[in-house]
């Protein structure tokens, strides 16, 4: 068996040669811990590169979690994986064999500049210049850590104010400000992050929020995968009513949302 190459779906100009995982692979990530899976894909997506390494740290989330189902299903004899569900239509539950394969119909390659530029928005009244750009390797790897270190009961003021604190950090990390170009990412994301935090609420980071996420829907790429309160889920392709007594194409049809976790998709002996 061999991995076709990789088109990386932000910039499917860049095309990456991953190689079959093997059993030593399996050993080396076995038993990582899902609270930092996303530090663990970027060292199992440069790993498993041929040649020269493009930095997966680099890649969008996007790129870097269909990477991952791409070396799963062209790697594995077996991609069908069983759901169950409850049917809207009939009531009735259904059982949906799915192969992972099928997914690359429903998966888009970028064709435009993986950023958004040029958006003027102010800041206390005085008009920045931002990019939107999706979030990349460095910024899933620093909110999975922000994530792990949450306070533990749910219910206290701290948790919530932490909470608030990484959902704000994951819009800053979709921003960019035209003028800085620093090239250290975490410095240039703090000065951000204090801009931000002056902004007039209901004005400017209303604009700022709207505009990320127009930015988002503009920039789609990669597997089709929507969010569940942060949690990301696969969209799967139609499952039509095997009740309904009609020609399948006429039957209603279910798009079931299967959780997807990186951890899921790294190699298991
Ligand atoms: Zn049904």
């Amino acid at each position: 068996m061999h991995i076709p190459k990789f088109p990386l779906p932000s910039r499917p100009e860049i095309e990456i040669q991953f190689r079959m995982p093997t059993v030593a692979d399996a050993m080396a990530f076995c038993d990582i811990s899902d609270t930092y899976e996303e530090r663990t894909t970027t060292s199992y997506l440069n790993q498993m590169q041929e040649g020269e390494i493009n930095d997966s740290q680099l890649w969008t989330a996007q790129d870097r979690r269909t990477a991952l189902w791409w070396i799963f299903s062209s790697s594995r004899i077996d991609c069908v994986v069983t759901y169950s569900y409850k049917c809207a239509f009939c009531g009735e539950e259904h059982y949906y064999d799915l192969d992972l394969r099928e997914l690359d119909q429903y998966a888009t390659l970028l064709d435009r500049e993986p950023y958004i530029e040029g958006v003027e928005i102010p800041v206390n009244g005085e008009i920045y210049e931002w990019r939107f750009v999706p979030l990349n390797g460095i910024a899933m790897e620093n909110l999975e850590i922000m994530r792990a270190l949450l306070p533990e009961d749910r219910n206290s003021k701290e948790y919530k104010d932490a909470a608030a604190n990484v959902r704000l950090w994951e819009y800053i990390y979709q921003t960019e400000l035209f003028h800085d170009i620093d090239p250290d990412f975490q410095a240039k994301a703090n000065r951000r992050y204090d801009l931000i935090k002056s902004m007039s609420i209901d004005t400017e980071f209303k604009q700022l929020i709207a505009r990320i996420k127009t930015a988002r829907d503009l920039l789609v790429h990669g597997l089709e995968i929507e969010f569940d309160q942060g949690v990301p889920r696969l969209v799967s392709p139609p499952h039509y009513c095997t009740k309904a007594d009609k020609e399948e194409a006429d039957r209603p049809s279910t798009r079931l949302l299967i959780p997807f976790r990186n951890h899921e998709f790294f190699p298991d002996l």
